[in-house]
């Protein structure tokens, strides 16, 4: 059998931290959802340092605990030094999951830390807030190699020993500038498996548009050393500058390209059918629209007009297809009713709150529960400034508790 690819998913951290791209909390925990409900392994829910992302992680670790989840992984995300792991942990107390991250390349130790922190001092710090993650109940903890890709074969073997020895479970190596190659990453990712034997991340950028390619390549080197192997993901390819590995192009990369498909399959929890859902929500949500090119879910994919591809796709559609609009999930209804509609939101009324929740089939017979949950899509429709989708207003009437945590936020 083909060795089982893992996805992580990082919108929630490195989509969100780029330049011009923004997301409401309520956003980032339906796609903490509907990552889950398509089978991703884990997601990067954002930072545990960060105040304001205080009550909306939390949150999130407590419809964990509700059972709104039904097998991600919630990951946070900080720097690979002590105080971080601290705060994150005294903001956080139930989180889990962690990774640390720090740059390992000379250009960016002499670039940025200036000759103040030597070679022997990162690996050390990393050492100590790995330790000190697994004290304060971290269950599992990925170490980040920032700007892996220029760093030095025999370095990045000496940090991922150095991890592997404090107590962390996984590498993460960041193409940080979407520097390297298929090829080239493919030897590299082999060679450092075969060294250390530990399991790795692939986290790639798009800057020379190889971003799935380059990913791809990373983990069948991974898997000919052995080793497991979880690509970094973020959805629509959102992320720093042109952009990090795009979700559903990698899955599809992995399930139908020629002769990857052989040697490496996608996780057998994935379902690609979810893929049409999450990309439409998040473009929504984030306000971008999807390239018309898009693989998979972009309008284009499974068009034909010039008369030679025409004939050939109503002929048979594998003259001109890989695969079909169905193994996407396209076909389902749009996000937002497009006829007459009664919609409730940030001025809604108790008469048009109602007809809205009842013809999702939830019904409220105490009017104090009505009035509560009314209150509360009153303030999430003020939050996310569009209006609420069907599943934004489902999730607010099951885990009220949680959404109204999540939409707190006290500068
Ligand atoms: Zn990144």
């Amino acid at each position: 059998m083909p060795r089982e690819i893992y996805f992580i998913d990082v919108t929630n951290r490195d989509g969100v931290q780029t330049s011009r791209i923004l997301l409401p909390k309520l956003a980032k925990t339906m796609i903490n959802i509907y990552l889950d409900e398509m089978g991703v392994f884990q997601s990067e829910i954002g930072f545990p340092t960060l105040r304001h992302e205080k009550n909306y992680i939390n949150a999130n670790l407590a419809l964990e605990k509700a059972g709104a989840f039904r097998r991600i992984r919630l990951e946070g995300w900080c720097r690979a030094i002590t105080g971080d792991v601290e705060l994150a942990f005294r903001n956080c107390p139930d989180l889990r999951h962690l990774n640390l991250s720090v740059s390992t390349s000379d250009i960016m130790i002499n670039g940025k830390f200036q000759g103040k922190t030597a070679w022997a001092d990162i690996v050390e710090s990393m050492g100590k807030a790995v330790r000190l993650a697994r004290e304060l109940g971290a269950e599992t903890v990925g170490i980040n190699a920032e700007d892996a890709s220029r760093t030095d074969l025999q370095r990045l073997i000496d940090f991922a020993l150095a991890g592997k020895e404090a107590g962390a479970d996984r590498l993460r190596y960041c193409d940080t500038l979407g520097a390297d190659d298929p090829i080239t990453i493919h030897e590299r990712i082999r060679a450092l498996g075969l060294a250390t034997k530990f399991p790795i991340e692939m986290h790639c950028h798009n800057d020379l548009g190889m971003a799935e390619a380059v990913s791809v390549a990373g983990a069948l080197g991974a898997a000919e050393a052995g080793i497991d192997c979880y690509i970094n993901t973020t959805l629509n390819g959102y992320g720093e500058r042109c952009g990090n590995c795009d979700l559903v192009s990698s899955m599809l990369a992995l399930k139908y390209s020629q002769g990857l498909s052989r040697k490496i399959q996608c996780d057998r929890h994935v379902d690609l059918k979810k893929s049409w859902k999450v990309a439409k929500y998040s473009s929504y949500a984030f306000g971008l629209p999807i390239p018309i090119n898009q693989p998979g879910v972009g309008a284009n994919a499974f068009a034909h007009e010039s008369g030679i591809h025409a004939d050939g796709a109503l002929k048979d559609r594998r003259n001109y297809e890989l695969y079909d609009p169905e193994d996407v999930g396209r076909g389902e209804p749009e996000l937002l009713e497009t006829g007459r509609i009664i919609t409730t939101g940030e001025y809604g009324g108790i008469k048009g709150f109602r007809h809205v929740y009842n013809r999702l089939g939830i019904y409220f017979h105490d009017d104090g529960e009505a009035r509560n949950i009314l209150d509360l899509v009153q303030y999430a429709n003020l939050h996310t400034q569009k209006p609420l989708t069907d599943d934004e207003l489902r999730l607010i009437a099951k885990h009220p508790d949680m959404v109204r945590q999540l939409l707190s936020v006290n500068p």
